[in-house]
């Protein structure tokens, strides 16, 4: 989508702090984070949210919460981390685009 911040982050077109890249998911920090490790787990194709996914999404899910852990442990948090999807305006989206946080303090 030509007008969505994390379609261009994920092209390439806005420099982010990437953790991760494959052809289907990037990852960067958060510009705003809330511990001392907070990124986004992003697929590169445009789901507007969760609520979004259908049966079609289900490889692109999985992969997205596999990765969760992995990076996770790789960016220092192996003693626990969060997780949130925050799901449409009452979920507190602001960018609408799927994406996972994963946050926590080492
Ligand atoms: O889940 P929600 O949509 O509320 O969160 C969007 C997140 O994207 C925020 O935590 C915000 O700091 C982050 N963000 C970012 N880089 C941008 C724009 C937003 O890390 N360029």
């Amino acid at each position: 989508m030509s007008d969505c911040i994390f379609c261009k982050i994920a092209a390439g077109d806005i420099p982010a702090n990437k953790v991760y890249e494959d052809d289907d998911v990037v990852a960067f920090h958060d510009i705003k984070p809330a511990g001392d490790v907070h990124f986004l787990l992003v697929p590169k194709r445009h789901v507007e949210s969760l609520a979004h996914c259908s049966a079609d999404d289900a490889a692109m899910l999985a992969k997205l919460m596999l990765l969760v852990p992995k990076l996770a442990a790789e960016q220092g948090l192996a003693g626990g981390f969060k997780t949130a999807i925050n799901t449409g305006r009452g979920g507190g989206q602001e960018v609408f685009h799927l994406h996972v946080h994963v946050y926590g303090n080492k």
